[in-house]
Parts: structure tokens; C-alpha cells; sequence
């Protein structure tokens, strides 16, 4: 789970790392007094969505101007007219895809000069598991870049778990950073901050980009990005409490109510499937048959007929899928359950695409049954690769 950069930003100061004071704004009016609020003579106002790269993006709309998301203001009139340029317009960056992200959410900021800018992430390191540092001189920019052009701007290491954050990991990173005198007593103190934080909230990436080094010589969080994982989020009803579902991918969305394993993707073929590695093994089969899935889905193992129902549902809603391909190894799910759960949702949403069923395991017999009494328009597959061949072949033709 993401959330806002104002959100990040507010759960940094509870923890006394340091940050911008700053006011969240739902209205371009209120950034006016927001602005009175805050020190000045710069402010700046910085688009709220679940997206990196705002600076550098662009929006949609030509009365938004051709600045990015985010910008600086000189006086609290002018931090007022560049919130009502950007609220309610769609601001497209290199993360959110060309769709771009409406703007609901407008934080201004009290403006900091800059000496210089550089890179720090956490993040959980799958190869060793264990929670690594990330930094960089070059901040501000993208990271990928950096890595791809100059590795060797990077440093990143793990922290051992038993031993925790130590001094040394914080005057590895204040080096590497080339920071001086005091700032490097403050790198090593808001270090352990961010592990501590990031321990604490059972956080899967946590990025400040860029640390800023002031004109006044002091370390700054200038922006923040944090992820959650997803699992451990009932352990923090306060980070609950900050979702925006209105960031999310509404067919995800509706899936989590119904406790489905759904991801949406960009190709054409809907997949329905029980177990993560069979839906993994699924979209590698239909890749390999030249068409791409239009989503993950795991029913799960002890789905009922109503949730099948429901995902079949959130499947069809996507206007970019053109088939279907239900692939069912019953085990601890049923066939007859997934049937009846097809054919009911067909019944009520129609079908307007070819649709592959594939079953097998627990009550095949029954669930082929149904299937075919039913009146559901189906191509009935033997097993893996017939059902990714006929639902790429019923699709491309
Ligand atoms: P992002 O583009 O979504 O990563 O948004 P950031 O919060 O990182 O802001 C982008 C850039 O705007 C930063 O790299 C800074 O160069 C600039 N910026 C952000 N806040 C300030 C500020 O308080 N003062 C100044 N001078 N520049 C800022
Ligand atoms: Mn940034």
C-alpha cells in the first residue's frame, strides 16, 4: 500500500526526522491561507498523487500551464493560482503511465534553498532479506539512470537483523554523501530514524528523493515516498486509515473487497485461475503463445461461488480484455464451485468475448457438467497449453 507524500512526510516529523513544514489542500482557495501559514517569501505547491516524477511530468489539460506538479511560489496569491492550475487536471509522469493521475490533493510546502541534492532509499532486499540502504550523491534524478550510467554512484548494503541499525551504517552513508561537520552527526541520527520507522511500520520501500543538504548547511527530507506491505497492514490501523482508494486501480479495488488475489495488467487475455504459481505459469504460457494476460487473478483455494462470481465480473469490466481463459486445477477448490460460478456470472453480465475453460482435479466431472448444460458459449480445453493455445488462437485467430 502507497500513500501521499504529505502523509510521508507527517509520519517523518512524528519521528523528529526533519522535514518542510507544510499544509495539505483540498481546495485552490485554501491554499492562499495555507500559504499564510507557512514562513515564505517560498513556497511550494506540489501535486498529491501516488506517483514519482512530478516535476519532470506534465499535464494533460493546456490551462494547467507547461510547468510540472511541482512549483514554486513567490507570493501566497501566487501559490493560490498554481493550485487552482493544477487541482482537478491530470498530471502525466513517467510512473503513472499515459493515463496520467488526476490531481485531488495539493500540499504546499514551505520552500527551502537548496546546496545540494542527493539520493536515500530502504527498501526490503529480496536476494538477502534483509532491509538495505540505498544512497547516492546524484539526487533529484532518476535513480534507474544513475544505476544504469554510473553505477558506481551508488551505495547500497544490507543491515544485519541482529544487530540492527549501528553508527557505522550511518558514517558508511554520510561518506559516500560527502557530507561535513554537523551534517554528518545528522546523517547518522536520521538514519537510524528512517530504520526505525521503517522496522516499525513494516514498510517495503521507503525513498527521500531528494536529501537535501540546505543553504543553511542542515540534512532535509524534500520529498518522501513510502510503500507497505500489504500483509501487515492490519498490525497498523494508522497506516490503514491513510489509504486513498481513489489512487487505486478501481477493478483492484473492488477485487480486495471480495478477498481476491487480483492485479490488473495491460494485455488482452483475462486469466482466472486457483494457486499463485499456476496464474504465474498461466501468464507465462499465454505470453509464450504470443498474446499478453490482461490481469493475475488467484481465486484462492476455498473460494465460493460468489466470489468466483465476483471475479469473473471485475474481469469482463475491463474493456482491453478480448478472452478468457479459466484454468482450474481443483484441489482444495472445487470444479463444480468455479462452474457454477462462471456460469452464474455469465448469466448475469453476459459474454461478449471467447471464453476457454480448462478444469481438472475435484469434481471435474461434476464442474464439466454444469458447464455444459449450462447454455455458456465455451471452448473446453484438456489441459495447459491446449487451453493457452485455443484462448490465443479464439483471440488473434
Ligand atoms: P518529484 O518530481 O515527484 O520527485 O517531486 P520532488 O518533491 O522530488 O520535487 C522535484 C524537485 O523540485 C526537487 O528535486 C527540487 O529540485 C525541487 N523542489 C522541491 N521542493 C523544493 C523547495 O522547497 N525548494 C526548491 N528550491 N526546490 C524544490
Ligand atoms: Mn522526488
Amino acid at each position: 500500500m502507497n500513500i501521499h507524500e504529505y502523509q510521508a512526510k507527517a509520519l517523518l516529523r512524528d519521528y523528529g526526522a526533519p522535514v518542510s513544514d507544510g499544509r495539505v489542500v483540498l481546495r485552490a482557495e485554501d491554499a492562499k491561507t495555507a500559504a499564510g501559514q507557512l514562513d515564505g517569501p517560498l513556497w511550494v505547491v506540489k501535486a498529491q498523487i501516488h506517483a514519482g516524477g512530478r516535476g519532470k511530468g506534465r499535464f494533460m489539460e493546456t490551462d494547467a500551464g507547461d510547468k510540472g506538479g511541482v512549483r514554486l511560489a513567490r507570493s501566497v496569491e501566487e501559490a493560490e493560482a498554481e493550485a487552482k492550475k493544477m487541482l482537478g487536471r491530470t498530471l502525466v509522469t513517467h510512473q503513472t503511465g499515459p493515463v496520467g493521475k488526476t490531481v485531488n490533493r495539493i500540499y504546499v510546502e514551505d520552500g527551502s534553498g537548496i546546496e545540494r541534492e542527493l539520493y536515500l532509499a530502504l527498501l526490503v532486499d529480496r536476494a538477502t532479506s534483509r532491509i538495505s540502504f540505498v544512497c547516492s550523491t546524484e539526487g533529484g534524478m532518476d535513480i534507474e539512470e544513475v544505476a544504469a550510467e554510473t553505477p558506481e554512484k551508488i551505495l547500497s548494503f544490507a543491515v544485519d537483523p541482529a544487530t540492527g541499525y549501528q553508527g557505522y551504517h550511518g558514517r558508511r552513508i554520510a561518506f559516500m554523501l560527502g557530507l561535513q561537520g554537523k551534517q554528518i552527526k545528522q546523517c547518522v541520527a536520521l538514519m537510524g530514524t528512517l530504520y526505525k520507522l521503517f522496522t516499525d511500520k513494516d514498510m517495503e520501500m521507503l525513498e527521500i528523493n531528494p536529501l537535501i543538504v540546505t543553504d543553511g548547511g542542515d540534512l532535509k527530507c524534500l520529498d518522501a515516498k513510502m510503500g507497505f506491505d500489504g500483509n501487515a497492514i492490519y498490525r497498523h490501523p494508522d497506516i490503514a486509515e491513510l489509504r486513498d482508494t481513489t489512487e487505486e486501480d478501481p477493478k483492484e479495488l473492488e477485487a480486495s473487497k471480495y478477498d481476491l488475489n487480483y492485479i490488473a495488467l495491460d494485455g488482452e487475455i483475462g486469466c482466472m485461475v486457483n494457486g499463485a504459481g499456476l496464474a504465474m505459469a498461466t501468464m507465462d504460457i499465454i505470453k509464450l503463445y504470443g498474446a499478453e494476460p490482461a490481469n493475475f487473478l488467484d481465486v484462492g483455494g476455498g473460494a465460493t461461488k460468489e466470489k468466483v462470481t465476483e471475479a469473473f465480473k471485475i474481469i469482463t469490466s475491463d474493456p482491453n480484455v478480448k478472452g478468457i481463459l479459466v484454468n482450474i486445477f481443483g484441489g482444495i477448490m472445487r470444479c463444480d464451485i468455479i462452474a457454477e460460478g462462471v456460469v452464474a456470472a455469465v448469466k448475469e453480465v453476459g459474454l461478449q468475448v471467447p471464453l476457454v475453460v480448462r478444469l481438472e482435479g475435484t469434481n471435474v466431472e461434476e464442474g464439466k457438467r454444469i458447464i455444459n448444460e449450462s447454455d455458456v458459449d465455451v471452448i473446453a480445453a484438456d489441459d495447459l497449453k491446449d487451453g493457452a493455445e485455443k484462448i490465443v488462437k479464439a483471440v488473434k485467430g
